[in-house]
Formats: structure tokens, sequence, C-alpha cells
């Protein structure tokens, strides 16, 4: 379901940035999906490919191209920025930060430091890169 909502939003938002922008046709929007987050791709494209049917014409031949982004962490205490992959413990935590962001506090600490009270600071959400389209 969550899949579903957020489908919806992109394709709102890139409707309206039609919209704004004067567009004839979208041709391609480029979505980036954060490594932290717990959206399941096969069913957002799914989602994508029902939606437009029925979505306004400006969308409805549109390609939607899916990039990931890495996690990315900064620490508070001494600055330095880190990935998931700098401080992944066992598999089994890892999977669980995949699912719940919230638990990297718990599980995660400053690869140089070792403090715990960093921000995530990329690879979030799911977000909306560039839109190309035919004016
Ligand atoms: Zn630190």
């Amino acid at each position: 379901m969550h899949e579903w909502a957020l489908a919806d939003s992109v394709i709102a938002s890139a409707i309206d940035y039609s919209k704004k922008e004067k567009l004839k046709k979208i041709s391609q929007v480029n979505i980036v999906f954060g490594e932290l987050q717990n959206i399941d791709k096969e069913i957002f494209m799914f989602a994508i490919d029902e939606l437009i049917k029925t979505a306004n014409k400006v969308i409805s031949s549109s390609k939607f191209k899916i990039s990931d982004e890495p996690a990315k962490f900064k620490c508070k205490v001494c600055e330095t920025d880190f990935t998931l992959n700098q401080v992944k413990k066992s598999e089994d935590e890892a999977e669980y930060i995949h699912f719940i962001p919230e638990m990297a506090h718990t599980y995660l600490k400053c690869p140089k430091c070792k403090s715990p009270d960093f921000d995530l600071i990329a690879g979030r959400g799911v977000s909306i890169k560039s839109i190309k389209g035919v004016k």
C-alpha cells in the first residue's frame, strides 16, 4: 500500500512539474531510491505502470528510471562522513537497519570516535532526481 501511495505522489509531482515547465510530454522520470527505506521496487514499478494508464496523458508514455543512493552518515562529534558498509557489523543487523532506519542509532557508531551521535545525510526515502520532457 505504501508503494502505491508513493507511486501516486511521484506521478503527481511529475505532472505538476510538467505544468510548471509547460511540457507537452514527459519522456523520462529519474527516481532515486535511498539505501535506507522499505519500499519494494517491484511493487512500486508495478504501481507506476498501473497508475499512469489513468493519469494525465502528459505522463502516459514516460519511462521511469530508478537509481540507488547509498546511505551516508555524518558524525556530530568529529564530523567524519561514513557509509553503512564501513560500519556494518553482521548481516542480521544490516538487514534490520534497512527496514527500520531509526535502528541505525542503536547499532551503528562513528568508525573514528565511536560516538553513536550522528545524522543521516543521504540515502533515506525516495525522491525525483530529474524529469525529461518535450516542450
Ligand atoms: Zn565521530
